[in-house]
Order: structure tokens, then C-alpha cells, then sequence
């Protein structure tokens, strides 16, 4: 890259979206040690530290463990505990606590997976889960071939509900369920020209941000990958703002992006389109 495609590179000093030990599927370096000094390496001036509600690692490897997961918090609290201990040794960072919570597969009513968000300061909406909670979105579901978008419009719908629910201040990765499993054609395909709207609306009347989450390149197809910043201008032009996320789940992670900078880009995001997270209490 030349020295001014380089200058033109924009500062991208925060990451909303880490996870820790906690998680019980992040790398044993990921304590919340680990975690902040790799923050601090990686020259981050704000920070979420957030775990999953429900949780989902081996333990939680079957749909019915992980419903039981629900309102279950002790990944938060010991994290704050951990922060306790920690926070002091770094105050060049603003160090928020997160959580990311799944949308209630079952009821599909737009409630979330946990009742009480005392204590968190940035909470991150995801679907990891397939409407009616049959699977996840990694499960290799078998569907028929008319399947896929009678699926999308129920999860479209579901989500729309979730974030008119007032609960979350950021979408996870839009679109994982959807490009991972394939259930609509690629995000710039003439077919489904509008089928976001009402997620954006939704988005830009409630104020939450749309991640640009770097993992999630690792679970959509090339063709969803290619098309994403088509995603992000749709996005954009309702008036929504973006966050950012590593998703790390390992410290060589924590602040990295690379798919993140393309996406940027290519969609021509500016300073003006990101989202702040609301102020942690002093
Ligand atoms: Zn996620
Ligand atoms: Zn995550």
C-alpha cells in the first residue's frame, strides 16, 4: 500500500466486542488480564469487555442446555469482579462492560435472554439461534429448498421486535444467520432489494448500531462477504450508525481488523457514522 493509502487508513482506537475465558470457548489467554493488556497493546482508548447470555461453549453445546442458560449471569459478574481488580492498572482505556445477549428464539416476542442488565454498560443483540430455536446458526440445519426465505422473513420480523423492545444498543453481526445458512440470495441481489427496510428502520428510530463485526467474515460465503458493503449503505442511508467489533476471543485479536478497514472502504463510512456507546457511571 503507498504512504498515503496509508495516512487515509482511518485511527480505529476502540473495540466493543471482546469476550474472555468466561465465554468457556475463548483461548485461555483471554482472562480479563489478558484481555485489557492486550487492549492496552493494541493502543485502544475504549473497550467492551462482554460475555454471552445465554452461554454457549461445549457445555452448552445442545439447544436444550443452552435455554437453560437464560437469565443465568455469573460470566458478567465475574468479569466486574475482575475489573475490580484490574480496571486501576489502566486508566488510559475507557473499560465498559458488555453483555451479548440472544433474542428469544422460543417466544420469538422480541424479549431478550436475560431480564436483569444491572451493572452492564453496552449490550450487543444477537440471533445465534434459528427462529422457532431448533438450531444454532452453525448447525448444518437441513432445509427444503423453499425453506430459506420463509425463514428469513420470520427471523426479519423477530429481530424487528427485538430491537423495537428498546433493549439493545447494538446488532451483532447483521446478517450471520442468513449468509452463513444461505437463506436469502447475496446482499446485493435484485430479488431482495428492500427486504431490510423495516431492520433499519427499526435500527435508525431506536438509535442501535449496526456492528462491523471482523469474525464474521469467517461465517458468511464469499458471495455474502463481497456483497456486505452493499449491507452497510442500505444501512446507512436510514440513518444508522456502526460499531465496531473485533470479536475476539483471543488477545492477538483484540483491536485487529483488516476486513473491517475493507469494509469501510468500500462503503465509504466516515467519522460522522459511528456509534458511542452511553457514558459508563463514573
Ligand atoms: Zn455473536
Ligand atoms: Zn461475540
Amino acid at each position: 500500500m503507498s504512504e498515503a493509502g496509508e495516512r487515509a487508513k482511518p485511527l480505529l482506537d476502540w473495540d466493543f466486542h471482546t469476550h474472555t475465558v468466561y465465554s468457556r470457548h475463548a483461548h485461555p489467554d483471554m482472562s480479563v488480564l489478558g484481555s485489557l493488556r492486550a487492549a492496552a497493546a493494541a493502543g485502544m482508548k475504549r473497550y467492551v469487555i462482554l460475555e454471552h447470555v445465554p452461554e454457549i461453549s461445549t457445555r452448552r453445546a445442545t439447544m436444550q442446555f443452552w435455554k437453560h442458560g437464560r437469565n443465568e449471569r455469573d460470566q458478567l459478574d465475574a468479569i466486574a469482579a475482575d475489573l475490580e481488580i484490574h480496571r486501576s492498572n489502566f486508566p488510559q482505556i475507557q473499560i465498559l462492560r458488555g453483555v451479548e445477549v440472544d433474542a428469544d428464539p422460543f417466544n420469538l416476542d422480541g424479549s431478550a435472554m436475560l431480564d436483569d442488565f444491572s451493572g452492564i454498560d453496552v449490550v450487543v443483540g444477537s440471533t445465534h439461534v434459528f427462529p422457532g430455536g431448533e438450531a444454532f446458526w452453525f448447525d448444518r440445519v437441513r432445509l427444503p429448498p423453499d425453506a430459506g426465505l420463509r425463514v428469513a422473513h420470520q427471523w426479519r420480523e423477530w429481530v424487528v421486535r427485538f430491537i423495537r423492545a428498546g433493549q439493545i444498543h447494538v446488532l451483532a453481526h447483521p446478517g450471520d444467520l442468513l449468509g452463513a445458512r444461505q437463506l436469502i440470495p447475496p446482499f446485493n441481489a435484485p430479488e431482495i432489494a428492500g427486504f431490510f427496510d423495516p431492520v433499519f428502520e427499526a435500527m435508525a428510530d431506536q438509535g442501535v448500531a449496526f456492528e462491523l463485526n471482523e469474525l464474521l467474515q469467517r461465517k458468511i460465503g464469499p458471495a455474502y462477504r463481497e456483497s456486505y458493503p452493499d449491507l452497510i449503505k442500505h444501512a446507512r442511508s436510514f440513518g444508522v450508525q456502526f460499531s465496531l467489533g473485533s470479536d475476539a476471543h483471543r488477545t492477538d485479536d483484540v483491536g485487529r481488523y483488516e476486513w473491517v478497514y475493507e469494509l469501510i472502504a468500500a462503503s465509504g463510512l466516515t467519522e460522522a457514522d459511528w456509534w458511542n456507546p452511553p457514558a459508563a457511571p463514573a
